[in-house]
């Protein structure tokens, strides 16, 4: 098994570079420029990468359920209105760098078809 560093490496020179928040968020289509090159690549999806969002996701939305039915439970009322969106924006104030973070790991960048004019190094 090879060594797996961290960061995205970019298809077409294997340069590898950070997904930092700044990268992150000019990209919210995972498209990126690669900094050595200029090439350009899109992150793919994988199916660890699915798998982890999506279970950090479906657990998310479970404990918000799980909080929501222990309130009415305990207390006998229903939570507020304001539960839902608050709990939403918890959620990807969590979510985000989680998704960042299994992005940089776990999804391969794939050149995009013409994204280039530059030819590999080498
Ligand atoms: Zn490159």
């Amino acid at each position: 098994m090879t060594q797996r560093r961290s960061g995205l490496q970019c298809p077409l020179c294997r340069e590898s570079f950070a997904l930092d928040w700044r990268r992150y968020f000019r990209s919210p289509f995972g498209r990126h420029t690669c900094p050595s090159c200029e090439g350009r690549s899109r992150l793919a999806f994988s199916l660890a990468y699915v798998l982890f969002v999506g279970g950090a996701v479906a657990l998310f939305a479970a404990a918000t359920v799980g909080v929501a039915i222990w309130v009415w439970l305990r207390h006998d009322v229903a939570p507020p209105t304001w539960y839902v969106p608050i709990a939403g924006l918890v959620g990807i104030a969590l979510l985000m760098p989680l998704d960042r973070w299994a992005g940089e790991r776990l999804r391969p960048l794939v050149p995009i078809a013409g994204g280039t004019t530059t030819p590999p190094m080498q």
